[in-house]
């Protein structure tokens, strides 16, 4: 290791997260990301890295996108942040194409992150409903926000004492709509919050109907559905949003991460009217100073412009069917330890045969040149999630690089 490097990973451990330093390295993870460009990054120490974790598809444009960066240096021309208070072209051009990808919505509320504009989803519908409690899926994941965190996973609400009064946050089983109506039917709940994919449970796809059947069950007991499109939304799964490929209109969308472009924060929630009356009632009711900066919306635009692109969603495709049929081979060829690909456009989850095993897998990854991140709630599940622009020379250098992960955990394992 470097001095420099050396250097940085002392600061973080005392300054910034001590825990996170001391687990990564305890894994054989000690990367510093320095230089990145497309979808590959560069340790400080100078090692390349495939990137496969994306940030949860922050990057699904690749790192430092040209064309996200130059909308960004158009958009300092003449703008700054703004000013949250008062109509803005770039904030309303941006809602109004937001809004245009996802059928029934009709407007847009910004927020600097994915958690917040979770916050603003579980508002608007307990407006809407004038109802309090919230049903979600155990082990999701909405962010680390009030509502958001209470919305997730039991155990990281518990450590901020931040679950909520008994019975405000239900959580029910992926796939389980019979444990979804019992939840629901006391005509109580203002929202079922649900990510279509549920990525920090390693990416289960829903079965089918489970997610229609969820819509009904809501509309039936006067519930908002809430989609949680912050990783599977913008093109990752080959629709503008995975709800779409599931066949549901959500009451409020959520959308974040990838609206950045990877360069500027920008999220929002996307709400139906049937869910937005509090917009018309009280222009104040929900207010962010750099929620909706001016240039996050600009940038946000380009993204927007970008996917849009039918190039774009055929390569997701052509992507997804070249790294799934290359994963297939390898699974027959390791079905001892790599038991099942999950796979949905560019949304991809590989399940090992160890409870911890892509843990394993991810620092075996890390030394044969791929960076790819375990599922924090189910580790035997790896996080696969490529590029939304990548070619067939690197999908195929990745399933090689891939290939070497495996041998070298397997003889680990064997050894
Ligand atoms: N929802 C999902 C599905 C997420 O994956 C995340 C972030 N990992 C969030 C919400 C929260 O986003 P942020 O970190 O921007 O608050």
């Amino acid at each position: 290791m470097t001095d420099e490097k050396r250097r940085i990973l002392d600061l973080a451990a005392r300054h910034v997260c001590p825990h996170r330093v001391e687990m990564l390295q305890g894994l054989g993870v000690d990367l510093v990301i320095g230089r990145r460009e497309g979808y590959r990054i560069w340790d400080v120490d100078g090692r390349e890295l495939l990137d496969f974790h994306l940030n949860g598809g922050v990057f699904n444009l690749g790192h430092r996108n040209p064309e996200v960066i130059d909308a960004l240096r158009q958009g300092l021309e003449t703008l700054d942040i703004g000013n949250h208070h008062f109509p803005s072209p770039a904030r309303a051009e941006l809602a109004a194409a937001l809004v245009a990808t996802a059928p029934g919505t009709q407007y847009a509320v910004f927020a600097p992150s994915g958690g917040e504009a979770i916050e603003i989803a579980i508002k608007s519908a307990r407006h809407a409903t004038q109802r309090r409690a919230v049903v979600s899926i155990r082990n999701g994941y909405h962010g680390h926000t009030g509502l958001a965190l209470a919305a997730g996973d039991e155990r990281a609400a518990a450590l901020f004492l931040s679950q909520g009064a008994a019975g405000e946050f239900v959580h029910v089983p992926f796939n389980d709509l019979a444990a979804m109506a019992a939840a629901l039917a006391g005509d109580d709940v203002a929202a079922v919050v649900v990510e279509t994919i549920p990525a920090t449970s390693g990416f289960p796809l829903p079965e089918p109907g489970y997610l229609p059947g969820v819509k009904a069950l809501c509309e039936r007991h006067g519930a908002m559905y809430i989609a949680d499109e912050v990783q599977t939304g913008l093109g990752r799964t080959g629709h503008w949003w995975a709800v779409q490929r599931f066949g549901v209109q959500p009451d409020i969308l959520v959308t974040g991460k990838g609206l950045s472009g990877g360069i500027y924060p920008i999220a929002a929630a996307l709400l139906a009217p049937r869910a937005a009356g509090w917009l018309q009632s009280d222009g104040w009711g929900h207010v962010s100073t750099f929620g909706g900066a001016e240039l996050g919306c600009r940038v946000g635009l380009k993204v927007l412009e970008i996917t849009a692109r039918p190039e774009v969603l055929r390569n997701v495709a052509a992507v997804s069917e070249r790294l799934g049929a290359g994963l297939e081979v390898l699974r027959r060829q390791y079905g001892d330890w790599l038991v099942e690909v999950r796979r949905c456009g560019v949304v991809m989850g590989l399940r090992f045969a160890n409870p911890r095993g892509a843990m394993l897998m991810a620092k075996h990854l890390y030394d044969a040149g791929i960076w790819a991140m375990f599922a924090g709630f189910d580790p035997s599940v790896l996080q696969f999630k490529a590029g939304m622009l990548i070619d067939a020379a690197y999908c195929d250098e990745a399933l090689t690089r891939f290939a070497d992960g495996l041998r070298r955990c397997t003889a680990a394992l064997a050894g």
